[in-house]
């Protein structure tokens, strides 16, 4: 028996960054939101749900690794379970595990296409099987602009990306049939965790290539996702949004 019959959110990743910043575009009181978080240390997972509930919104943060295809199955099934419905799902979570080619290790290929693509199919799948008895649906997968572009240094990433691009496409046209869009947001050079860490040469570097002269803030990027689950967005499919100051055209 379904607990409310409020909308669902689920995204991936949501105890900081983007994906934080993505469930607190979407926080109303109409929507409950369930996001996922790897680090076993809930503190970050803790202030996404306090930050939710000051816009009187329910978000409940469990620990879930996406690149795991059973943990992901049982997860969703709870969820619908639970709440009845999933409306939207975004697919976050993400990691980098930089390095150049030649001294890339497999182990770091490995997860970055486990964690950034792979969760993609595992979390779509399960959701898209509630999402076509519903007829509607709203996918947005986090891409990035070096899924367009490429970056040396960054080969299992890119691949990851680009590979988030063409799944987003191709599941697109399988499930507009079924009310359900699936888009992709490129983000560009944003100030999170994953970006604070790179050395100040490379950040420089990233900053001189972006014509609108700033870094990216993850409300930039959350407001496009927003945009895309919206009733606005209704005939927008398989589309990439690109949101980097320029930095790629
Ligand atoms: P972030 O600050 O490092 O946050 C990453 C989030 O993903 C965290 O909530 C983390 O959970 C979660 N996560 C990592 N591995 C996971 C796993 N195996 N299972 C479940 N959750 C996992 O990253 P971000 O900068 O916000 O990036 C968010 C997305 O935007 C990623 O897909 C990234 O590739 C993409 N992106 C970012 C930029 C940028 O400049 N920042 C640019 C382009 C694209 P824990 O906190 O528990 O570790």
């Amino acid at each position: 028996m379904a607990e409310n019959e409020k909308r669902v959110a689920v995204v991936t990743g949501g105890s900081r960054g983007i994906g934080r910043a993505i469930i607190l575009a979407l926080a109303e009181p109409d929507l409950q939101v369930v996001f996922n978080h790897y680090d076993p240390d809930d503190v970050a997972a803790a202030e996404t749900v306090r930050l939710a509930a000051e816009r009187r919104c329910q978000a409940e943060g469990e620990k879930l690794d996406v690149s795991n295809y059973e943990a992901v199955q049982e997860f969703f099934r709870k969820v619908a379970d639970r709440f009845g419905r999933i409306d939207i799902l975004v697919n976050n979570a993400g990691i980098t595990r930089d390095g150049f080619l030649s001294r890339m290790k497999e182990a770091d290929w490995d997860a970055v296409l486990a964690v950034n693509l792979k969760s993609a199919f595992n979390c779509t799948q399960a959701v898209s099987r509630f999402m076509m008895k519903q007829r509607y649906g709203r996918i947005v997968n986090i891409a990035s602009v070096v899924g367009a572009m490429g970056n040396a240094g960054q080969a299992n990433y890119a691949a990851s990306k680009a590979g988030v691009i063409g799944f987003t496409k191709s599941i697109a046209r399988e499930l507009a049939s079924r009310n359900i869009t699936v888009n992709a947001v490129a983000p560009g050079f944003i100030e999170t965790d994953m970006t604070a860490v790179l050395p100040e040469k490379v950040k420089e570097a990233f900053l001189a290539q972006i014509p609108l002269g700033r870094a990216g803030r993850t409300e930039d990027v959350a407001q496009a996702v927003k945009f895309l689950t919206s009733e606005a967005a209704s005939y927008i499919t398989g589309q990439v949004i690109h949101v980097n100051g320029g930095m790629y055209m």
